[in-house]
């Protein structure tokens, strides 16, 4: 992942970059970061970049030719005429570790830094793509703000953190803060280690995290802990039929679920993951509500469906809407298969190659923190045997990918 930096301050930004995982990221490799002096772009002799406010103001404004020529200038370089470009202000949308989320899976992202009054509208209509805010309050300039973002943005990328430290479990991923974490020693100033955690039962260890993180939530922070209330209504829905939704579970059970629409009609998922869509619902028109409230009546809504993407129905009768509302012309019905254990599956001794693949396939997914699916045709009677001696579970009807 490349991130690219428009800024007056470049030192600044090379220096709160440069250390620790970030530093080791850029290093072996994982991440790079570049910045770009804007200054270095002034065709004024004195190498000025902001002037006075039309219209008059307090406070200088920085001018539009440095800052578009600085964007052409890595546009140039990275050979992609619509990078994704983050203009930092606090009128944008407030960042959150969903849009983190959304912003790792592209390969070069543009961060636009601000400084002075802020930046002349025009060249901002003509490079930015999204504008984000780091919250209500005015700093003095954008660079904090970008090396917040491509900090959160990092963590998320492959290679970054440890390999056996995952971003799963943390506070946001599924809705909840994280549990209280303890250190040695056992005892500190009187206050011993909850006793759960010390029982080297994994089973005990987990519930109790669940339970501390459920009522850290409810306290700290209502408002994140009635969207976990709601996707765990979804959730009780699914679970009517657990075997058809096994794959819609295990996306929630993951925190890897963007909850689009749950109700009597059925349920929407996005897979913060890949991007795809699930969707189940109980007849043609319960689909097609759904697929109104979400993406809107002639595809005006708030969601958007990116090219490459991929639409999972669970039932037959929603293909037909599916395909003609986005276009689909591929429609496969699989026997998806499932695992749902968090641990890696150990090498046994195995001759066959398919399953030697299958079983690395299942432990790489698992150590990015993704879900292991396996879509399986119902006509591979030796592929079947395999997900069954692995542990897999299979959906009780069939499935199908729309693209
Ligand atoms: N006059 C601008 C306004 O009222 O929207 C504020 C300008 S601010 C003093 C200077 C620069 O700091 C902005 O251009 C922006 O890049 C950055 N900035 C300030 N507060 C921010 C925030 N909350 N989030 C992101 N960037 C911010």
């Amino acid at each position: 992942m490349n991130f690219h930096i428009l800024t007056l301050f470049p030192e600044m930004v090379e220096s709160g970059l440069s250390e620790s995982i970030i530093g080791r990221a850029r290093e072996n490799g994982s991440i790079s970061v570049e910045t770009v002096n804007i200054r270095d772009f002034s065709e004024d002799k004195h190498k000025k970049v902001d002037d006075y406010l039309y219209g008059g103001g307090a406070g200088l404004l920085m001018q539009a030719q440095p800052v578009y020529d600085a964007h052409r200038s890595v546009l140039e370089k990275t050979g992609d005429k619509c990078v994704r470009t983050i203009y930092l202000t606090p009128q944008g949308r407030t960042f959150c570790q969903e849009m983190a989320e959304e912003l790792a899976q592209e390969e070069d992202l543009i961060f636009l830094c601000g400084h002075y009054e802020g930046i002349d509208e025009r060249v901002l209509e003509e490079i930015v793509t999204d504008y984000v805010s780091l919250g209500d309050f005015v700093l003095t300039g954008g660079e904090l703000p970008a090396m917040v973002m491509i900090d959160a943005i990092s963590r998320l990328v492959p290679g970054v953190l440890h390999n056996d430290i995952s971003t799963a479990e943390e506070s946001f991923s599924g809705y909840l803060l994280e549990y209280p974490q303890y250190s040695r020693p056992e005892l500190w100033h009187d206050k011993p280690v909850p006793e759960a955690l010390l029982s080297g039962d994994h089973k005990k260890i987990r519930q109790w995290r669940l339970e501390a993180s459920i009522e850290r939530t409810r306290k700290r922070r209502p408002d994140l802990y009635a969207r976990y209330e709601h996707i765990m209504q979804c959730r009780d829905r699914l679970l009517k039929d657990k075997l058809q939704h096994i794959d819609m579970l295990e996306l929630i059970h993951r925190g890897r679920a963007k909850m689009l629409f749950t109700g009597e009609e059925g349920t929407l998922l996005k897979d913060k993951d890949n991007g795809n869509y699930m969707l189940t619902a109980i007849s043609k028109e319960a689909g097609e509500i759904i697929l109104d409230t979400v993406f809107g009546v002639s595809d005006r809504g708030p969601e958007k469906v990116s090219a490459g993407i991929r639409f999972i129905t669970h039932q037959e009768f929603l293909n037909e809407v599916v395909c003609n509302r986005f276009g689909f012309s591929h429609v496969k019905g699989y026997y998806p298969y499932t695992y749902t254990r968090h641990e890696a599956i150990s090498k046994r001794k195995t001759d066959d190659p398919r399953e030697l693949e299958e079983i690395d396939f299942i432990n790489q997914v698992l150590k990015q923190g993704g879900i292991p699916f396996l879509y399986v045709s119902q006509e591979d009677s030796a592929a079947i045997k395999r997900q069954e001696k692995l542990g897999l579970y299979r959906a009780k009807e069939k499935i199908w990918q729309l693209m």
